[in-house]
């Protein structure tokens, strides 16, 4: 296999693509993936045996959660563990309201899913001869591969992208944004994508599935890439789907926070390998929090941190993670990319203490599937981040998320094989936009990420939530006419900000990652059930 250092020159090299490229697609596709992470490469592989598969992505391949993805992926392959542990792990860290037979598939069909990963070439850090596997907060067994220490996520796209990309029937165009889909009677049947030249086509297919990833870009404070902003989502809500549980937004406790640097993640497997937390007097406070103290389950660990940076009264606190204790060979070897970039902005994290404080990393809501990625609409499957089938409950486990990717998109893509394309469908249309983006639009972002991050963040309270629901209806009536990528990205925000807000309100009691000042516990009797928004309807079931 080739080694990392061919990804951007050659294996990742931007797919030849351009307008003529396009339009020959007409009426050719089968299939249309949204998205070029682990859900939409690995549902693509499924596909290819039934049709003609376009895999579309916003921006480069190489622009996803997936290749940011560093600690690792969770499965049962040693001789050490059980599924029957992962499943308990996973239902105690979604707090009551994961959907069991999710959680059972997932644990269930990980270790095959990632034995076909290694067959396809990924190669996993060993330890000898053996797979080597770590542990994360709220796993009860070191159950968690990594790859090139940690660049897991990289190693499993570039091991996916080859497979896809060799497959004859797989097309994977960079550059083309999704801004809509094409539905009739109720039915999908195809979507809008928008180039950077402000060219618009319309295409159509016998199913789409959304594999669009996370939306952390809603929040100031993230961890996710640029792409991550709820695309999938808004464009499924605006059809007619259902979305839930989008309140559950996961906070990962710890995130670099040094002046001009991106809130770059500090993996919880640093915590797996001793890290300790301190706060500004230097002092360890996990283990007052929590039995598990630093590898207690990340809403813990958040709202613990956020408890300690308000006893500080300053805008400029900070917590510590605390790795000075572990021989720093052993950092370098083990964390080589942490490492190097924690250097880059002068933190040696193998000789000194990294600041840190939480950032939006994961949303446990999204598109509500079944478990074979099914939306609510017909014609429309979701998979990955973007979609929800309950998998996490409240919370989810570490490491299960590149899984439950792996997993449900080759679910979704062996249940999409089955759809047939209907012909006298609307033939497809190209047409070139004028861009109508205006610099307000770059300030509307900046209101929705400092709402969202104040008033729907770690710690809610009342005033806060409606608060943020009230400005940003008012910031709705100032939203550029959608007819540039930005412009888009800007109103799926919007809208996603809007379903976080309406989500978070309606459940009125404390659990997993959605914690209220006003009910501090769970109501099991009222809300052990999912959050289901429809149009201006919101439900629990
Ligand atoms: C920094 C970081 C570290 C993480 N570490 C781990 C970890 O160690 N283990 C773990 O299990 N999970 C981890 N996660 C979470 C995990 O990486 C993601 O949940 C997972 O990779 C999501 O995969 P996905 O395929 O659903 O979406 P992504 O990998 O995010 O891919 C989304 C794709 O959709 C495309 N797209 C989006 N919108 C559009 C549009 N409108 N039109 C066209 N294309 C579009 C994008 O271009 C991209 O190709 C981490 C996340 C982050 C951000």
């Amino acid at each position: 296999m080739p080694d990392a250092s061919l990804l951007k020159s050659q294996a990742w090299g931007p797919c030849s693509y351009n307008v003529a490229t396009m339009k020959a697609l007409r009426g050719e596709v089968d299939f249309i993936v949204v998205g070029a992470g682990i859900a939409g490469l690995r549902a693509a592989i499924e596909l290819a045996e039934a049709g003609r598969v376009l895999v579309l992505a916003k921006k480069e391949v190489t622009e996803s959660a997936t290749q940011y993805a560093q600690g690792g992926i969770a499965a049962v392959l040693s001789d050490e563990d059980e599924i029957g542990l992962h499943l308990q792990d996973t239902l105690s860290a979604g707090d009551g309201l994961c959907n069991v037979e999710a959680a059972k598939t997932l644990v269930e069909e990980g270790p095959p899913r990632i034995e076909e990963l290694i067959a396809w070439g990924t190669e996993f850090d060993r330890s000898g001869s053996k797979l080597a596997f770590t542990r994360e907060g709220a796993h009860s067994r070191n159950r968690v591969l990594h790859a090139h220490g940690d660049s897991t996520g990289r190693e499993i796209g570039r091991a996916l992208y080859f497979k896809a990309s060799a497959l004859k029937n797989v097309r994977i165009m960079e550059f083309e944004l999704a801004t809509g889909l094409c539905v009739t009677d109720g039915e999908v049947h195809g979507l809008t994508v928008l180039n950077d030249k402000g060219e618009r086509h319309d295409l159509h297919a016998a199913a789409v599935l959304l594999a669009t990833g996370g939306l952390g870009q809603v929040y100031r404070e993230t961890t996710n890439p640029a792409v991550a902003t709820g695309d999938g989502v808004a464009m499924a809500f605006r059809a007619g789907a259902a979305i839930s549980d989008m309140e559950f937004i996961q906070f990962h406790p710890t995130a670099l926070y040094v002046k001009d640097a991106p809130r770059f993640l500090l993996s919880e497997a640093l915590r797996g390998e001793g890290a300790i937390l301190r706060n500004m007097e230097m002092v360890r406070f996990m283990p007052k929090y929590h039995d598990m103290a630093e590898l207690a389950p990340r809403d813990v660990v958040a709202r613990a941190i956020a408890h300690e940076l308000e006893l500080v009264h300053s805008p400029n606190a900070v917590v510590y993670l605390d790795m000075t204790h572990l021989p720093a060979k052993k950092i370098r070897e083990r964390f080589p990319r942490i490492y190097e970039t924690c250097l880059k902005y002068n933190v040696d994290i193998s000789d000194e203490m990294i600041p840190v404080r939480p950032a939006a990393h994961y949303a446990m809501g999204g598109i509500r599937t079944d478990l074979d990625g099914r939306a609510s609409l017909q014609g429309l499957f979701a998979a990955g981040e973007a979609a929800c089938t309950g998998v996490h409950g409240a919370n989810r486990l570490a490491s299960n998320s590149l899984l439950e990717g792996l997993v449900f998109g080759a679910r979704a893509g062996r249940v999409m094989r089955e759809c047939k394309r209907k012909e006298g469908r609307k033939p497809e249309e190209s047409v070139t936009m004028q861009p109508t983006f205006t610099p307000a639009a770059g300030q509307i972002a900046h209101e929705i990420r400092e709402l969202t991050w104040c008033d729907l963040g770690i710690v809610r309270s009342p005033q806060g939530m409606k608060h943020a629901l009230a400005e940003l209806k008012k910031l709705g009536a100032s939203l550029p006419a959608q007819c540039n990528r930005a412009a888009c990205e800007i109103a799926n925000m919007h809208l996603v900000a809007t379903l976080i807000a309406r989500s978070a309100m309606a459940r009125e009691e404390s659990r997993g990652a959605h914690y209220r000042l006003d009910y501090p516990m769970h109501n099991d009797a009222k809300f052990a059930k999912h959050s289901i928004v429809e149009g201006e309807n919101i439900r629990f079931e």
